[in-house]
Formats: structure tokens, sequence, C-alpha cells
């Protein structure tokens, strides 16, 4: 099975933001964990670069469009590298394969008749890049995202037939529950296409930064149409000498965040239709992350600056705190005091004090090597049938019952797979999250420290359960953390001597295997010093 997802291609004029390393950090989540699970996988991102605000900018500041793009392009591949994310291509949309490949695309629903040539008259906001219908107009015919007037324009232009495809997204939508999520997004989605669609200018005259019509060249194509594209375009030449498209299309999952909704899921798959092309399988539409109240944490400012974070605490902490602290698909307030918070409590204490306790314990009492489950023999379990019959720690008989029956573990690597299947980021985590707490009781409830002072074989026999349980669930949660956490769970399974594959196997292990202790995972927290 092939696994495609991508993030929106991002703007090129202007500097990335949390906002794009968001929809960047979710993707790459998914791509993680697919690949995890053995899938093939193709991860795409990049840039969005058309369109007459580019050229704008590009003539402020004394540039050529060109010039601009080339500059700032590099930007945004920085801050999905910084990111971590393990993008398979970066495309652009000045890219010469792209442009080629559009023009093929249009040809070919200009050819199955979707579209005409007329002329458009209503509000246009050139930040936008986009005509307003009136009931979307601010006091004063002003634009509302934009909070500038608008001047009335008339143009010819050619027109996409949108109206054509009413009956066809409805229906897409009927057969395709799942299409866009979350739920109340495809209901919006929904609604807005039951109101009625009318048909959409395709391109614009008198603008020359954009592809333009094959046949028709004096006319760009308009710019969200030729970004939309990319989807499918970077399929053609993201392999030199290899064309993707068969195996990766349709996309399993775009990830876009809800200012873009109404193109994705309206507009995208009716242009897809009126080409011949199957629509992708999902749309996954996120909220915003928003800053609350401005409270200054002690080692950051008062606003959550993704590269700040990234500099100080690595990568995976921005990673965990966005889908930790904000529901996946809500919007939801984020503060560096609650970054700060869910850094300490649950990165280093939760999970990293879990680890280096564990760690440290078999070390101490087990010369390092991880005790055979008592009862069992030493020969693995049937790790490749676990993931579903899903039990996290001991196999049947083997280890402690009570760690491997708890409802907060048993089944828990299916239960998260299913949730990363339909991209429900948070709720996976919480999961995740919910063991770990479970693992770290546990410790509490079987005090090894106690047992090792015992002289009786009985509790050496009890201690060898314990620390084998808690190894086994302390490995199949970091397996499971891998796509959120990838460089701290890298060092740590590295510590648990469990080899990097995939599919990955949370069937449980027997013991025997030799461990290595770690310095914290997830360090203390250190003030800021006042020359920062
Ligand atoms: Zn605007």
């Amino acid at each position: 099975m092939s696994f495609y997802v991508t993030t929106p291609i991002y703007y090129v004029n202007g500097e990335p933001h949390l906002g794009h390393a968001y929809s960047t950090m979710a993707a790459d989540i998914l791509a993680r964990h697919q690949r995890r699970m053995g899938e093939d996988v193709f991860f795409l991102t990049g840039t969005d670069e058309h369109g007459e605000p580019v050229s704008q900018a590009a003539e402020r500041q004394g540039m050529t469009p060109q010039q601009l793009v080339d500059r700032n392009a590099p930007r945004f591949r920085d801050m999905v590298a910084r990111v971590d994310a393990t993008n398979d291509f970066f495309i652009r949309t000045t890219d010469r394969g792209h442009i080629e490949r559009v023009q093929e695309v249009i040809t070919r629903i200009r050819e199955n008749g979707y579209v005409y040539e007329g002329t458009y008259e209503g509000w246009y906001c050139p930040r936008c890049a986009d005509f307003k219908f009136e009931n979307e107009l601010g006091p004063g015919n002003t634009c509302p995202v934009h909070e500038i007037e608008l001047v009335r324009e008339k143009e010819e232009n050619w027109f996409f037939q949108l109206s054509a495809f009413q009956e066809r997204l409805e229906e897409l939508y009927e057969r395709r529950p799942g299409f866009v999520k979350p739920d109340f997004r495809r209901n919006e989605a929904l609604a807005f296409i039951r109101q009625g669609l009318r048909d959409v200018s395709l391109s614009r005259p008198k603008l020359e930064w954009g592809v333009p019509l094959p046949w028709a060249p004096d006319q760009v194509m308009y710019v969200w149409f030729d970004a939309l594209l990319n989807y499918y375009t970077a399929l053609g030449y993201a392999r030199e000498g290899e064309d993707l498209t068969a195996r990766y299309w349709p996309a399993t999952w775009h990830i876009i965040a809800k200012d873009i909704l109404k193109f994705h899921t309206v507009y995208w798959p009716a242009f897809l239709m009126a080409a011949d092309l199957e629509p992708p399988q999902s749309v996954y539409v996120h909220g915003y992350l928003l800053m609350g109240e401005k409270k200054m944490s002690k080692s950051l400012g008062n606003v959550l600056d993704p590269f700040e974070v990234i500099d100080r605490f690595g990568a995976d902490a921005l990673r965990f705190y966005c889908f930790r602290e904000v529901r996946f698909g809500q919007d939801g307030s984020i503060s560096t005091p609650g970054f700060e918070a869910r850094y300490e409590s649950e990165l280093a204490n939760d999970f990293g004090n879990l680890a280096s306790r564990t760690l440290a314990m078999v070390d101490r009492y087990r010369n390092a090597v991880v005790p055979d489950p008592p009862g069992g023999d030493a020969a693995p379990a049937a790790g490749d049938a676990a993931l579903s019959a899903g039990t996290v720690a001991p196999a049947a008989g083997r280890g402690d019952p009570a760690l491997a029956d708890d409802p907060a573990l048993a089944g828990l690597p299916a239960r998260v797979c299913a949730l990363l299947d339909e991209a429900e980021l948070t709720e996976a985590l919480d999961e995740i999250w919910t063991a770990v707490r479970r693992l770290n009781r546990y410790v509490e409830e079987t005090r090894p420290w106690e047992l090792a002072k015992s002289e009786e074989a009985a509790d050496a026999e009890r201690l060898d359960s314990a620390l084998y349980s808690l190894t086994e669930g302390l490995r199949v949660v970091t397996l499971l953390l891998v796509p959120y956490l990838p460089q701290s769970t890298e060092r740590l399974l590295g510590a648990l001597a469990e080899p990097s594959r995939a599919p990955a196997d949370f069937g449980s292990r027997g013991g025997g295997q030799r461990i290595e202790r770690l310095p914290p995972l997830f360090p203390k927290i250190e003030a800021a010093t006042p020359a920062d």
C-alpha cells in the first residue's frame, strides 16, 4: 500500500512562522507513522510562488519576482528541516516540471468542456489575489482579511465551470463520509456546496507572474489553481526519470489550515474531476494555535517563537507541545509558560524520568541485562502477530499481568495506530501518555528498590518480573512516540538495544538484551540569562 501526505505549499512572500511549522510537523508525524508501519510513503511540501502579491513585493524591493522567490524559498526549506520533517520532495511552483504539467492538466480540462471565456466584474483584493463576494465584504467595501478598501474590477478572462460539479461533489461527500475531517469542517464544506456553486475565474489578464494559459498566453492562471495542482504535478518530476503518479495518486491526506478549506474541499476535487483525475482520499483541516495571554516564561519571551524553542529545547519538544496542548483540528491557546509546564511535567518528569529510572534499575539490579520474564522460556514471543493482538507488555503468561492487562496498556499499539491512521494526532498522544503515567505508577507500586534488598527467591522473581515488564512497556511507548519525538526516541531505542526497522515490532520481546544508561533526555530548564 502507498501513502501520500502533503502540507499546504507556503506562500513565499513572507517569513516562515509557527503556523507553517505546525502543518509541516503534522504531516511529518503521519509520514513517520506510516513509514514505521512499513508503508510506501511519499511526503510533499514546498512553496507557492506565483501571484500578484509576489510581483508587487518584488517591485517594491527593486528586484524581479524570480529573484524574490529565489531569495525566500530557502527560508521555508530551512524551516522544514529545522522541525525535523522527512519530506521526500520540496516543490516550488516556479519549477519547470510543475509549470509544464499544470499546462497539460488545464488543457485537458478545456478539452473536456469545462473552460469558457467571459467577463468578470467584482470587488478585488490584490493582497488576497482574490475577488470577494458581496456578502464577504467588510464595511465600506473593504477586504475582511486585510481591511483595505477594494476596487471594483472588470476583466475578460477564462472561467472554470464549477457549477457543473455541484451534484458530483455532493455525491463524493455522501459516498465518503471521511473525505473532510474533522466532521464540523466537513459540514462547513458541504454547506458551502449546497448553497449553490458559481463558476470561478480561472485566469487573469494584465498579470505576468504566473503560469500562462497554453491557448491564451496573454493570461496567466489564477494562482490558486496553479498552487493546488502542485500535489499532482510533483509526482511527475520529483524523481528524475521516474513518474510516481501511478504509485502515489490519489493523495491519502492533504493537511491544511482552516483558512484554505474552500479551495481544498470544493474547488480542488471539482478541478480534478474535470481533468478525469481521482480526488484525494481525505483532507484534514486543522485549526489555529493562538497566542493567548502574553505571559513571560522563565526561559522564553512572551511569544512562542518556534525557532527559539527549537534552539533551546530541540524540535522534539516543539512537536510534542503543539499536538499535546491543542486538540488537532481545533483552535487553541498556546503560551510560553504553558510550553515550559508541559516540558517539565510531561517530557522531563513523566517520560524522561520513566526512561532514566527504568534503565538505571536494570543497570543496578541486573547488571544492565533485561531479565527474562519468570515462568516463560527465553525464546522470543511471536512478535509478528502482536500488533493485531495488541498487547503492550508481556504476552499471555509472561511478565506482570498487573501491567499487561491494565486498560491503559492492553491493546495500546493497535489503538494508537488506528488513531494515527485517521490523523487524530492529539488523541493518539493522549493514549500514549496515559500509558506513560501508568508505567510510572507501576514503579511506585512494585518498589523494585525494596525487592532488590530482599534475600528471598520469590522477591528476586518479582524483581525480574517488574523490571522485565517495565522495560517492555517503556520500549513499546517509545516505539509509539517515534513519529512525535524522532530524536529522543532514537537515542532511547538505542539504549534499549531495540533494532530500528520497519515495520516496528510492537510484540513482546523476551529478556536478555543489554541496555545502556542515558543522560536525561529532556534536561531541566535553565532560566534565560539577562543577556538573552
Ligand atoms: Zn485581502
